[in-house]
């Protein structure tokens, strides 16, 4: 049989094998395909089918093209429940990946085989939907509330043993289609004739609580439980509709469609790894500090040698001592053990004062402090004692990479690595190409990031690249609100409440104010022309020395860790707005999100305009993953989109009469707007 699906009878077995590389996913042909499969083996007059997946996957999920549009037949729900109807009994042998409409599959199978390595789960509330199959329905059935609710209400992974543990596989077997062939059928009703589990309504509100504290603002995953807690209630049939009716709604709603953007957007840019480059095999990391000493970890974790250099001695102690208790955190929460973790340092790591005594090495990162002049020295240095053949990558946050390129001979092999805090932790990567960064060089770097399975994004020179010059501005225009009447807490208020993870008052606390403020002495702003000067956060760290968390007060009074509003930085912000002679005015938290995120979107126009980003969609990427942004808003641009183009010109413009020197349309902004173009689309080049 040609197609997706091949269905082998032999010896009263029919075997029936799904085969749609890369990953198996239920698109229509495969549909088609287990239909006629069925079909086949029914007429053969089979006594049992095996179903299993060819290469790695069993079945991962629906296709996610087929997402946006109208279902096509046949439905997988009807296969669904033909399999579990079938005359004869069918055995999932689970060789792989078992996902979202693969698990549903073979939920309704008789019996589930799995392999060592196989993964499950139904993770459709991390696309903005419910299981659409069955998956909310007969998983409780077959494992139970608790379980049931922890799977689909989060979305988890988990693997084999996991599985067999809750009473979702009923064996693991090397060959799972080999055992399935002869598997004693469990002497029990078919899944969805099970009896449903004692409704249990402070397990599901326990749980109703947890997915709004892990994912606020989201619909999908309460609508998930709502669906497994139903299950407890109603028939099979009657639990059955209700999820494909809420299935068939949130497809298409607006976080859905966002969650999906973000998908396809992570997918493209970790795509980028597999083009060519070399391996890096050896690096060295100068500053072992907390960003050297995490990238360092997390080159280590890889096999990379890592040399790791320091200017004295009592750095070298402290580089030290940073590396090691990455590791002890790694033996803390179980990720390795104190054997392994030790001799990872004693094998992988040599530590070095000065340059004197470096191995060669493929790749070297520099992450010492924020400072051009220091930056130049370390490059000179490096660039006498590294072979030619080295790439050299920095890892400032702000400062111009093509400037610190004129101080090394190899301008080609020298680029921007921005990671974010914690390296070793965070998925973004801002790759910064210099002038003269060769194609060659980049390769090689999204190949690293590929295998530190990071989120590479593309970026060009300018302050701040991609993700802090927003900040920038987006902390500006808050301060500006400051002044116009609103109060840090109100600030923050109203961004929490748009999904934001923290607000940018909050954040600064924790980040620490001096950062911030260094960054405005170095930019000049106090003295800038043709700039608005907000004075307030540069009096607060002059005046008051209050830095944030790390000194028990920064735009929050703190007490044992609780954060309440400062009587003393309310005075500052009034006093500052009567100095400018500004009439102070009530703010909306709606008013503070559509100016603060306006601001956001509009930088990120002016961003992609000089093609410092490549795509619009890499900018939502760095947002969601570096500053946490919503994600389920699919990121600024994206969200700008579903607002409307012609609706953020219109605000921009409103903005822009009361405050010229801060706010104006950028000529793309204006363009896409009237040409009724998708940001999600926009290309540097458009
Ligand atoms: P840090 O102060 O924790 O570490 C800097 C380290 O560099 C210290 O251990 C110091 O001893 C060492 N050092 C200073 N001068 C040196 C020299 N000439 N030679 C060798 N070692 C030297 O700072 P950090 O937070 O790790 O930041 C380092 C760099 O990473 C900065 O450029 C910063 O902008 C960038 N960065 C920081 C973050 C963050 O969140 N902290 C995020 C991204 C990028």
């Amino acid at each position: 049989m040609s197609g997706p699906v091949h269905c082998v009878v032999d010896d009263g077995v029919a075997l029936v094998t799904i085969d749609n590389p890369p990953v198996n996913v239920t698109s229509q042909a495969v549909r088609q395909g287990l239909q006629r499969a069925l079909d086949q083996a029914e007429a053969a007059g089979a006594g049992r089918v095996v179903l299993t997946g060819a290469g790695k996957t069993f079945i991962a999920g629906a296709d996610a093209r087929e997402f946006a549009a109208a279902p096509v037949e046949p439905h997988l729900p009807d296969i669904i429940r033909r399999i579990e109807a079938f005359p004869v009994p069918v055995v999932a042998a689970i060789n792989g990946a078992a996902l979202g409409g693969g698990l549903e599959v073979a939920l309704a199978c008789r019996a589930r085989i799995a392999a060592p390595g196989a993964t499950l789960g139904l993770p459709e509330v991390t696309l903005g939907i419910v299981p659409g199959a069955g998956g909310t329905q007969r998983l409780p059935r077959l494992v139970g509330l608790e379980a049931a609710l922890s799977l689909i209400g989060e979305g988890r992974i988990i693997n084999a043993h996991e599985a067999e543990d809750i009473g979702l596989m009923d064996a693991i077997a090397a060959d799972p289609v080999t055992v399935a062939r002869t598997f004693p059928i469990p002497d029990r009703p078919a899944t969805g004739a099970l009896p449903a589990p004692p409704p249990d309504p402070a397990g599901v509100e326990a749980a109703r609580k947890q997915a709004g504290k892990r994912s606020p603002g989201q619909i999908a995953p309460l609508k998930a439980i709502d669906l497994v807690d139903a299950s407890t209630r109603q028939s099979l049939d009657a639990g059955l509709a209700l999820e494909r009716e809420t299935f068939l709604t949130l497809k298409t709603s607006d976080q859905a469609a966002a969650l999906r953007h973000v998908f396809f957007a992570e997918r493209a840019a970790m795509a980028q790894g597999k083009g060519g480059g070399t391996d890096i095999g050896s690096a060295v990391v100068v500053g072992g500090g907390t960003m050297g000493a995490g990238i360092a970890y997390a080159l280590a974790g890889l096999g990379i040698a890592v040399a790791l250099v320091e200017s004295d001695a009592a750095g070298v102690g402290r580089a030290r001592a940073n590396v090691a208790r990455l590791y002890a955190d790694a033996v803390k929460r179980g990720k390795t053990t104190a054997g392994a973790a030790e001799a990872e340092q004693a094998t992988r790591f040599s530590f070095h004062e000065g340059y004197g005594a470096l191995p060669p090495a493929d790749l070297a990162i520099e992450a010492v402090f924020e400072d051009m002049g220091v930056k130049r020295e370390v490059f000179t240095a490096l660039d006498a004692a590294l072979p030619e053949s080295t790439i050299l990558a920095t890892n400032t946050s702000y400062l111009d990479v093509n400037r610190i390129a004129e101080a090394v001979r190899r301008p080609e092999r020298f680029l921007g690595l921005h990671f974010f805090s914690p390296a070793h932790v965070m998925k973004l990567l801002e790759v910064i190409r210099a002038r003269t960064t060769s194609a060659e060089t980049l390769a090689t770097a999204l190949r690293l990031a590929a295998r530190l399975k990071k989120i590479p994004i593309l970026a060009g020179v300018c302050d701040g690249f991609i993700g802090n010059r927003i900040l920038t501005r987006y902390r500006q225009t808050c301060d500006i609100m400051l002044m116009e009447g609103a109060l840090p807490a109100q600030v923050d208020r109203a961004l929490r409440g748009f999904g934001m993870a923290m607000g940018p008052y909050e954040v600064q606390d924790l980040s620490g104010l001096d950062i911030a403020y260094a960054n405005r002495k170095r930019l000049g702003w106090r003295t800038k022309d043709g700039f608005r000067y907000i004075p307030i956060a540069d009096r607060v760290v002059e005046e008051t020395g209050r830095l944030g968390r790390k000194t028990g007060a920064g735009w929050y009074d703190y007490d044992g860790g609780k954060a309440s509003p400062s009587t003393l930085i309310d005075r500052i912000v009034v006093e500052e707005a009567v100095r400018a002679g500004i009439a102070r005015r009530a703010f909306s938290d709606e008013e503070i999100v559509a100016r603060a995120i306006s601001s956001m979107v509009e930088e990120g126009f002016r961003i992609l305009e000089e093609g410092i980003a490549a795509r619009a969609a890499d900018i939502d990427l760095v947002m969601i993953h570096g500053y946490a942004f919503p994600r389920w808003r699919g990121g600024p641009m994206h969200h700008a989109g579903r607002v409307g183009l012609s609706e953020i010109v219109r605000r921009i413009e409103a903005f822009a009469v009361e405050d010229p020197l801060s706010w104006g349309v950028p000529e793309l902004l204006r363009r896409a707007a009237q040409e009724g173009l998708s940001p999600d689309d926009l290309k540097a080049s458009q």
